[in-house]
């Protein structure tokens, strides 16, 4: 069987962040490789060993980069595991094995390294010694990096992008996310995902295009392929024709020429056309992200995501790093408000985080991998158990205050207890950094998400005990419509246009207003201009969105009436169906567009 001739493929999955990018596909491998068979001519037999040695080469010299890379980040102790790594290359039974299979068999040597290191790795495995059963892991991590070198994976250099790359991979994690090299990511690809997940929301922030949901591109796409994303309408194309690469060239350039008059008037107001100043914030994960906010006219920061802070480190943050993490953002955004939510780890961020590696980061023997993790001990559930934790967080964040305009909210309230509680947590804090002379906003005000339907129906109950609210629409709807958010095979469930979904926004907004406080919302549907009218005519007082798109939000809200806006929720209200609520909140947008589109036609 011949390799197969590069051809165009098309594949239709989630759009996930917008945008249209083509470039050299980057592998992240993360699952087990499809290994072909096919036969060898007598005459190329000894091309198809060279091959294997041309491999051995490439991984030594992948495993002596990585060597470097972790001692210098976590010590020689860590890096000296790839020592044992470099040994198994060495290993000439394996490799003498190999060869003799090619010739005896003439299949390809992927096929024979794969039976010969099968074979291999049973054989240690059955042997009852630790020490030989802690190298078969070791076998096991080689083999699979000199397999991926064979068949033209070639970049496998865990999270190093040294070239601009399309990322493709069966999933990413938040930290995976993190850990590609920024300037060198250009767009990414992977078979599971959805709008929601952290990964998808960071792609989004960073304005990197994306595509999720994919199913098996994983499976489909080569080292060498080119692959364009079109992040706007969930399409990847891997090997795009001559006509396409044009056709999607032009969709680029009429976005970006669009794009330059959003950016253009991104310091004017969000004012609507009727006098209605609409507070548009935005949502960070740290100092990298400020810049850009300043840049693209936000209100300063409505949900500053502190998991990032935890995440790139590979312990938990002291007091001290936290403080000068949050004081670095605070004191660059002075005087624009800064909202700094408190930990929401678990769900998604959990898994990297404590299960990731060989040897999660944090050995903490209460933690425990949970079957549902976005149902357990998440966010403030995991605070409250773990208060040395959190308190180090509350001082931190107290202490930033003196350095700028600060509020705090906590995520994932489901009941009046946990707000009382972290609130008393936080009055403790503040005595504490009295008592060693800390400077601290001793107003500062305190914020409960609305995230959990238990919560969003007790909003008169909370009010007594915080200053404002902030709507987390991602997880309102996933534990709303008990559709989990992550799960790619059930996202036609997730839906934002759910009359459910609208009626209970609508009532945290009143509920809160009747109690004279403020609304925000933070989730992703904030991001969205269609969703993004429909929540200003609902009553939200602020939309903190993803930075990228504050500039085109802003734009919008200065070409609409409040009042119209308030007439189609009124509407969208009355409304049965989700289809019936898309199809209306699509013509408005679509209407809206096409007036601007002609004005500068
Ligand atoms: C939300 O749930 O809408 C939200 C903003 O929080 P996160 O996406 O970090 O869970
Ligand atoms: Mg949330």
């Amino acid at each position: 069987m011949a390799k197969d001739e590069k051809k165009e493929i098309t594949i239709k999955g989630i759009a996930a962040s917008p945008g249209v990018v083509h470039g050299p596909s980057f592998t992240f491998l993360q699952k087990e490789l499809e290994v072909p068979t096919y036969e060898i001519p007598e005459k190329d037999l000894s091309r198809e060993v060279s091959r294997l040695d041309q491999a051995i080469m490439e991984t030594r010299k992948q495993i002596h980069s990585i060597r470097v890379i972790i001692a210098e980040k976590l010590g020689e102790d860590e890096a000296s595991i790839f020592d044992a790594h470099q040994l198994v290359l060495e290993d000439a039974a394996l490799m003498d094995a190999t060869v003799r299979e090619v010739k005896v068999t003439n299949l390809n040597v992927e096929h024979c390294f794969k039976e010969v290191s099968n074979k291999y790795i049973d054989a240690f495995s059955n042997i009852n010694d630790e020490y030989i059963k802690e190298r078969v892991a070791d076998i096991r991590d080689v083999t699979r990096r000199l397999m991926g070198n064979l068949l033209g994976h070639s970049d496998l250099v865990e999270g190093k992008l040294t070239q601009k790359k399309v990322v493709v991979a069966e999933d990413l994690s938040p930290s995976e996310t993190a850990s590609l090299e920024k300037g060198h990511l250009l767009g990414i690809a992977t078979d599971k995902g959805s709008r929601t997940s952290h990964s998808v929301i960071m792609a989004r922030s960073l304005g990197i295009p994306a595509v999720v949901g994919l199913h098996n591109i994983s499976d489909f796409v080569h080292a060498d392929d080119i692959l364009l994303i079109d992040g706007y309408n969930g399409i990847v194309i891997i090997n795009p024709s001559e006509q396409n690469l044009f056709l999607y060239g032009q969709i680029e350039y009429e976005r970006q020429s669009i794009q330059k008059i959003y950016k253009n008037e991104s310091n004017s107001p969000a004012k609507t056309r009727d006098g209605y100043n609409i507070t548009i914030r935005a949502n960070i994960e740290g100092i990298e992200d400020t810049e850009w906010l300043k840049e693209s006219g936000g209100d300063g920061v409505g949900l500053f995501r502190t998991e990032g802070v935890y995440l790139s480190n590979n312990e938990f943050p002291s007091e001290e790093e936290q403080y000068e993490s949050y004081r670095k953002v605070v004191s660059s955004l002075n005087p624009r408000l800064v909202i700094i939510r408190t930990l929401d780890l678990g769900g998604d961020k959990v898994r990297a985080l404590f299960f990731g590696g060989e040897k999660s980061r944090f050995s903490n023997s209460d933690i425990h991998e949970e079957s549902n993790p976005f149902m357990g001990l998440r966010a403030i559930r995991f605070c409250l158990e773990h208060t040395d934790i959190f308190k180090k967080q509350l001082r931190a964040i107290l202490r930033a205050s003196a350095h700028g305009k600060v509020k705090l909210m906590y995520p994932m309230i489901s009941g009046l207890p946990e707000l009382r509680d972290a609130n008393r947590l936080l009055e403790e804090c503040k005595h504490e950094l009295k008592e060693s002379g800390h400077d601290f906003d001793s107003k500062i005000e305190v914020g409960s998400m609305i995230e959990i339907p238990s919560a969003a129906s007790i909003v008169d109950l909370l009010s007594k005990h915080c200053h404002f609210f902030s709507i987390g629409t991602n997880d309102l709807i996933q534990y709303m419509l008990a559709v989990d958010r992550v799960n790619d095979s059930i996202a036609h469930l997730y839906e934002p246009n759910h009359p459910a979904v609208v009626r209970t926004i609508k009532k945290v907004i009143n509920d809160a207003h009747d109690k004279g406080l403020p609304v925000s919302i933070c989730g992703e549907m904030a991001s969205d201009p269609i969703y993004a009218i429909l929540l200003i005519g609902l009553g939200a007082d602020e939309l903190s969105v993803t930075t990228s798109l504050i500039p085109e939000i802003k734009y919008l809200i200065r070409k609409l009436k409040k009042a119209d806006t308030i007439k189609l929720a009124d509407e969208i209200l009355k409304m049965e169906n989700t289809k019936e609520i898309y199809n209306t909140l699509r013509n408005y947008y679509q209407q809206l567009m096409n007036e601007i589109l002609e004005n500068y036609s």
